[in-house]
């Protein structure tokens, strides 16, 4: 007597080859029944002996395909019935498509090894895929996701690859990426005018980078700028003709093992380098690693990753030693070019030779970058490989919502049900052709996951590209509400959701600007609250911030608001500056002349950094606290510096940092004063935190905002709050830094209008 039982499916299971993979599993253990995509979800009636439909039901929880994510099983015992085999049934044609797109990931272990088989009709073909690997996300074009809306949709199947569409048992069953050399994408190589060159594209790109050349290679969410990163001539001249002076490139080797060669690496950044996703890991980099200097000057880390398309291990078979710089193509801060015309025209003063091809990118996607960090993964960029993957709020979303994040760094959230559709990484959305993405691609996801926002959820900052965009479509709409979160409440609340957190946290918000809710320019904070509200429990001292922006590009205007507020003076910083230029700062701190007032922790950092004569300018924002990271790395620190804590009348905590600054004007050893001050603000998050729990009780933390990017600070910090009894938490999922605020905003939007 046979048993039957219905299975219903919910997560990512759609458009991941999960249909193939059960039908698969169900013959093995000689179960009839079917298999049947429904929204969202996946049927499956199984019937047969009893310990075989137990197997199935293991094998279902525990294994299933790589790109596919199981949220929840539940199953119903049902009558048996007379039949004798296992189907895919056809989906209904009402069918809205899928609710969940997968990221782009690298090819799986079965197309590898198809592409090194000598016998195989895609021997060798730079765009095999199947449903288990492949683009996703970069070429696909509208909803439903099938192949008539990807850039494949003017590649006709020929029909041997229309024959594996069609067969459910095989991989391809349904990938709409499908392509082979005869009916899929083709390679081009055209030299930097765009004329088309005859010679073998492979072999010929491989000569020119061996030569000492910058090629331009056509990737899977943009184009990259490759060259030799043992070779300092090339990579210097990389640097020249890229406009980038000092920002590090990531670097890309054949496998895990020429990795261990160029920085060390622990098991979790063996399987994160490993990973589907493939992103830039950031490894500390060995003394004796073949590196050219100019590739992240000063840098104690290195950003690697391995090949992730089909293209990248076929160049890696023809140099299988080598280390290729494979930076994103674009000049200074451009967004990364992915379009033919467009790389061409921008990225033909840089390459001398762009390896193209004939499927197009839709949607624009940076790699993604990450760390560990004490044995957990801190996410620097989530983009390539990890979006469109939704994130599960510990809460659901009561009606869609669409969240904007911030000015930099862009990012944006959709929120349905439980999950947080967050974007890839848009980039600074002052640039205008990241803005016009950032636009594009909102009205993309909405249409791929199938919803429309009745509420749009804002940064509190009037002059944001995104809270502009926001307050356009809400005035535009009856149907969509307007909801705007302050900065810092959103940081929070994306450390809270990421860590299921529902309860209230002491968040300790450190970043370098955000828009306070008394206008004042806020980064050094401390609140106590949850999705609901907040209250600022403490902040730093506010000091003037000279010439406002322009100050972040030139810290040693800060150092010097920090100076005159504690008093005291610096001649070996003054005789670094123009005395001209030192003397307009002066006068305009005097008058309090364009001086808007910020309690910064990155601004903080950024004076401390010049005083310890790190450097004076910076050409990205960070720069310099990232120097003086490095600079306290590897040594104990052995004592801390004074500072104050004040109280006010409405019970908030003041941190002063003018005793800091005094003692670091007479320290004479840099790498020393670096470390102190570090171990200084760990102290202070430490204690302020104590005074905050006598008020509040509260006992978990919270450490979010931009300057938790640094990891010294992150793991000292993390000391002193657990020495003292807090429950730390931290950012795993998404970057501490703006990027994570579109998700802050969707789950405090979505608890408030509940
Ligand atoms: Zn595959
Ligand atoms: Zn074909
Ligand atoms: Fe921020």
């Amino acid at each position: 007597m046979p048993f039957r039982r219905g299975i219903l499916v919910r997560g990512i299971v759609q458009g991941v080859g999960f249909r193939p993979w059960v039908f698969h599993q169900a013959r093995a253990f000689d179960l009839t029944g079917f298999v049947l995509n429904r929204t969202g979800e996946v049927w499956i009636e199984v019937q047969g002996k009893l310990a075989d439909l137990d197997r199935f039901m293991t094998m279902l929880a525990s294994h299933s395909p790589p790109l596919a994510r199981i949220d929840a099983i539940t199953t119903r015992p049902l009558e048996p019935i007379t039949e004798n085999d296992f189907r895919i049934e056809a989906s209904s044609a009402a069918e809205p498509g899928p609710i969940f797109v997968a990221p782009d990931v690298a090819p799986c272990a079965a197309c590898l090894a198809e592409l090194c088989d000598s016998g195989a009709r895609r021997f060798h073909y730079p765009f095999l895929n199947c449903t288990h690997c492949g683009p996703r996300l970069t070429i696909i074009t509208g909803a439903p996701y099938d192949r008539a809306r990807t850039t494949l949709a003017t590649f006709p199947l020929c029909p041997a690859c229309q024959a594996e569409y069609d067969n459910p048992a095989d991989r391809r069953f349904h990938a709409q990426a499908i392509a082979c050399p005869v009916c899929g994408p083709q390679l081009q190589l055209v030299d930097r005018h765009g004329k088309a060159l005859l010679e073998p594209p492979l072999s010929t790109v491989v000569a020119a980078l061996r030569r000492g050349q910058i090629v331009a290679l056509k990737g899977l969410g943009g184009f990259h700028l490759a060259c030799l990163a043992d070779n300092d001539l090339v990579v210097r001249e990389l640097r020249r003709r890229k406009q980038r002076e000092e920002k590090p490139f990531a670097v890309m080797v054949a496998n895990d093992i020429a990795a261990a060669r160029l920085g060390e690496i622990s098991l979790g950044e063996r399987d994160l380098l490993n990973s589907p996703a493939r992103p830039i890991v950031l490894l500390r980099r060995r003394t004796d690693a073949a590196i050219a200097d100019a590739v992240a000057p000063h840098n104690p880390y290195l950003g690697v990753m391995l090949p992730y398309t089909p293209l990248h291990h076929l160049l890696f078979h023809d140099m299988p030693d080598t280390t290729l710089v494979m930076t994103s193509g674009n000049r200074a801060d451009e967004p990364i070019a992915h379009d033919d015309a467009d790389a061409l025209e921008r990225l033909g003063d840089i390459a001398d030779l762009f390896l193209l091809h004939n499927r197009p990118i839709h949607v624009r996607c940076d790699d993604s970058v990450t760390r560990v960090v004490a044995g957990v993964e801190l996410p620097l960029r989530r983009s390539r490989g990890y979006a469109p993957q939704p994130i599960t709020l510990p809460f659901r979303c009561p009606q869609p919502i669409l969240a904007v994040g911030g000015q930099f760094k862009g990012t944006f959230a959709l929120g349905r049900d439980c999950h947080a559709f967050l974007s890839h990484h848009l980039g600074d959305l002052d640039d205008y052709a990241a803005f016009s993405a950032f636009r594009r691609d909102i009205a993309l996801y909405e249409e791929l996951f199938a919803l429309e926002p009745t509420l749009i959820v804002h940064d509190l900052h009037p002059n944001y590209a995104s809270t502009q965009y926001a307050r356009e479509r809400i005035g535009s709409s009856r149907h969509q509400q307007g909801f705007a979160v302050q900065h810092h409440h959103a940081h929070l609340a994306g450390c809270m959701a990421e860590n299921n957190l529902t309860e209230p946290v002491i968040g300790v918000t450190f970043d370098g600007t955000g828009y306070g809710l008394d206008g004042t320019i806020w980064g050094g904070e401390f609140l106590v609250g949850d999705y609901r509200g907040f209250r600022r429990a403490a902040h730093f001292r506010p000091v003037p911030l000279p010439g406002g922006d322009r100050a972040v590009r030139e810290p040693w205007r800060i150092a010097l608001a920090y100076l005159r507020d504690a008093g005291v003076t610096c001649a070996k910083l003054e005789s670094r500056i123009a005395k001209p230029a030192w003397r307009t700062i002066q006068q305009m701190l005097d008058r309090g002349f364009q001086c808007p007032l910020t309690s910064s922790a990155g601004r903080l950092f950024d004076a401390v950094a010049v005083l310890a004569g790190v450097r004076e300018t910076v050409s990205f924002e960070g720069q310099a606290a990232m120097q003086l990271e490095w600079l306290a790395t590897g040594s104990a620190a052995d004592a801390v510096y004074p500072y104050d804590i004040a109280t006010t009348a409405a019970a908030t905590f003041v941190i002063d940092f003018r005793p800091l600054i005094r003692a670091v004007v007479g320290e004479p050893e840099a790498a020393q004063l670096a470390r102190r001050f570090h171990a200084t603000l760990a102290e202070v998050i430490g204690v302020v935190c104590a005074r905050i729990r006598e008020q509040t009780s509260l006992n978990d933390v919270v450490l979010t905002g931009g300057v938790f990017l640094n990891t010294l600070l992150t793991i000292e910090t993390t000391r002193q709050l657990e020495s003292r009894g807090f429950r730390v938490y931290r950012h795993r999922l998404v970057p501490p830094s703006d990027a994570g605020l579109s998700l802050g905003q969707l789950a405090i939007a979505a608890a408030n209008v509940r």
